[in-house]
């Protein structure tokens, strides 16, 4: 006993990137972040720019890239095949870890800038 599927399916924008990308550890250990760029530090109630991705078939996304509000390219470069990937601005936010008595840079505030979906982009 199925209800069919809303035909808006084919059209899947990821609107849950947003709560996805919530929370996303930037950086590594610690309540510090870098810019890719220019290399300043960027601290909790920093304005941010992200480039995130999510290769086709995985759940989990990939922050290579942080930017500080100076840096921000707030652009997609050449969109990639088989990959999911989007670039938002986000507020850093300092998450206590109470299991390891540590904290970490967080990604909070996110909205999406640019989305490009897996089918875009092309292989040459
Ligand atoms: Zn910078």
């Amino acid at each position: 006993m199925a209800f069919a599927k809303p035909e808006s399916e084919t059209v899947r924008v990821e609107t849950d990137v947003e709560q996805v990308l919530t929370g996303l550890q930037v950086g590594l250990n610690g309540a510090k972040g870098t810019c890719c760029c220019c290399g300043r530090e960027l601290y909790d109630g920093h304005c941010v720019t992200v480039y995130a991705y999510r290769t086709a078939g995985h759940d989990e996304w990939n922050l290579p890239r942080v930017y500080c509000r100076d840096c921000n390219a707030g652009m997609l470069e050449t969109p990639t095949l088989g990959t999911a990937e989007v670039v938002a601005t986000a507020f850093l936010g300092v998450m206590q870890v109470a299991a390891s008595q540590s904290t970490r840079l967080v990604l909070t505030g996110v909205e999406l800038e640019e989305y490009s979906g897996p089918d875009e982009g092309s292989d040459g």
